[in-house]
């Protein structure tokens, strides 16, 4: 089998071929049908001189880039045999016969329901989310896993973050960059160093969506500007997928940022319980959030979205609702993560949620939106399970982001101790995320948009 991570080797860089090239099949208006390997994905299109037949490189849903023929087909030689090696693990990976035995009837009947095309209710997520015995656990998961196979086959989101500042004006009362915890020394790239990041994450690693991610700023006039000139920077370089998350900035600041460039926005509400949530933010309100998050989607901006699983207060029916949430949103991409316990926070003393609940949630919301879910699997749940990159994309997860942020300022970026990744460098990140889908049978084609 041809080796999975294919490294072309030109002068001077080494490109990380973990985006496979497609043909356009079919163009209707923005949207474009794409063939990888004769599995079609719908995609996004902003290029004015497409044509059916060229070969792209889409990413996030988006078409990112037109690559010559004659290289896209070099590309995808190389990827062939390893491309239907990889569907063929994953199908093995995510049989549909699955061991009942001793699994909890009645979540057999809800399960078998959406295997055979019926909808989840809130009751059934919330039973759902009570199970606590390990075979039940199992058949949860491994449904999850059948159901992201069967209907979106095994293509895996591979996005890049780069945290351009830890400054914030907020008082989050779980967050480690919280406004008050004093005792952190604050930084802020500058343009130059944080498009260099970026194009560097580009050029040498080949990724074609990113993530540019800060504490919410106090002046949100001068920070718009500052992320212009980074956003501007970037494209100007490069095609890319680039992907804001900055917290409330303002509608204008959305606007702003749309124009300068950025097609994605990353922003949880956190949670959708308004009672909690004002607890937990001090004069900031979910309303607003979600104002945001709402028009964001007007604007056209891709939306990743979710929320914090297990904060102090929080009740399962509050998650059920947070997962109906997302999935009423219709928002691009699901981002649920744990909350974790910081010492300079003011929920110090709380506890994490353990394992099986942020993997039931993973699974839950594939049950909610079977046939689309982008899920996340994030870096604070793979700080709560060292495993937990690969039990998230074997119970219904499809989408991994890698932390590029430069060592010197990553740690800084202290939202929860102990980070995963915190001290790996880019590299070793990538190696180890292509051996784990390379072992689960994922291919880095484009998931599509909705
Ligand atoms: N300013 C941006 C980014 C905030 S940090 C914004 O407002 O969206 C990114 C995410 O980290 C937050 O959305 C939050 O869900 C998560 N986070 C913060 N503190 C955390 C903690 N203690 N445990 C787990 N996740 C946390």
């Amino acid at each position: 089998m041809v080796w999975f991570w294919i490294l072309l080797i030109t002068n001077e860089s080494i490109i990380m071929c973990y985006a496979i090239p497609g043909r356009i099949e079919a163009i209707k208006g923005n949207r474009v049908i794409v063939d990888y390997f004769g599995e079609k994905k719908e995609a996004i299109n902003e290029l004015k001189d497409l044509s059916i037949g060229d070969y792209i490189y889409a990413q996030g849903g988006y078409v990112i880039e037109k690559v010559p023929s004659d290289y896209a087909l070099s590309v995808l030689d190389l990827w062939r045999e390893s491309f239907f090696n990889l569907q063929k693990l994953d199908m093995s990976l995510s049989s549909s016969v699955l061991p009942r035995d001793g699994v909890d009837e009645k979540l057999i009947n809800i399960l078998d329901r959406l295997i055979y095309g019926g909808s989840a209710s809130r009751k059934d997520i919330g039973y759902i989310l009570t199970i606590s015995d390990k075979k039940s656990l199992d058949y949860i998961y491994k449904t999850a896993n059948f159901l992201r196979q069967k209907h979106l086959k095994n293509s895996c989101c591979v996005h890049g973050i780069i945290e351009i500042s830890n400054q914030c004006s907020c008082a989050c009362a779980y967050c480690g960059i919280s406004s008050l915890n004093q005792g952190l020394r604050r930084y802020k790239m500058s343009v130059e160093e944080a498009v260099k990041v970026a194009v560097d994450a580009i050029d040498r690693y080949g990724f074609k969506a990113l993530v540019l991610q800060s504490g919410e700023p106090a002046d949100k006039d001068e920070f718009i500007e500052y992320c212009e000139a980074i956003i501007q920077g970037i494209r100007a370089h490069k095609a890319v997928f680039l992907c804001i998350s900055f917290g409330e900035i303002g509608l204008r600041g959305l606007e702003r940022l749309y124009k300068a460039g950025a097609r994605g926005m990353l922003m949880r509400f956190e949670t959708s319980n308004e009672n909690l949530y004002s607890r937990l933010h001090p004069n900031k309100m979910l309303a607003s959030r979600l104002e945001h998050i709402r028009y964001a989607i007007e604007l056209g901006y891709l939306v990743f979205t979710g929320a914090l699983i297990g904060l102090p207060g929080q009740t399962i029916e509050d998650i059920v609702e947070d997962i109906f949430l997302v999935r009423e949103l219709n928002a691009e991409m699901y981002s649920f993560g744990p909350f974790i316990p910081h010492e300079a926070s003011l929920l110090s003393k709380a506890s994490p949620p353990d394992r099986d609940m942020v993997l039931k949630v993973l699974a839950a919301l594939r049950f909610v939106d079977y046939k689309d879910a982008r899920i996340l699997v994030t870096t604070a749940f793979e700080t709560l399970d060292p495993e937990a990159r690969r039990r998230g994309l074997l119970a219904g997860a499809n989408s991994v982001m890698l932390n590029i942020t430069p060592l010197e300022y990553r740690r800084l970026y202290d939202i929860y101790p102990d980070r995963a990744w915190s001290e790996t460098g880019v590299e070793e990140q990538i190696e180890s995320t292509l051996t784990l889908l390379q072992s689960l049978g994922r291919a880095p084609t484009d998931l599509g948009v909705r």
